[in-house]
């Protein structure tokens, strides 16, 4: 039992390594943990790790793609509406 408890111990240990491993897309540099917190209700709480590349210059640049992929994300999803909005316009007719 204790056999098993530390084998159990072990492989979540290794989980949670491998999680943490988070190499940085444009130099590849191990990215730091800057901020933990939890998100969700009750049980369904996660838990949300922000990482950041060592080196500041490069998170930035990171920061600046990141930004401009979400506002391309947050376009596309506008688009979309717009065209349901018009087809349901056009059933309505
Ligand atoms: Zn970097």
């Amino acid at each position: 039992m204790v056999v098993l408890e530390s084998l159990l111990e072990r492989e979540g240990l290794n989980k949670m390594d491998k999680k943490h491993s988070n190499p940085c897309y444009r130099c590849g540099n191990q990215r730091i943990v800057s901020k933990t917190w939890k998100e969700g209700v009750g049980i369904n709480q996660v838990d949300v790790t922000l990482t950041v590349c060592p080196n500041p210059e490069c998170q930035k640049t990171v920061n600046k793609e990141l930004n401009a992929v979400h506002k391309k994300t947050v376009m596309m999803a506008q688009k979309k509406e717009e065209r349901l909005m018009i087809r349901r316009r056009k059933k309505s007719l």
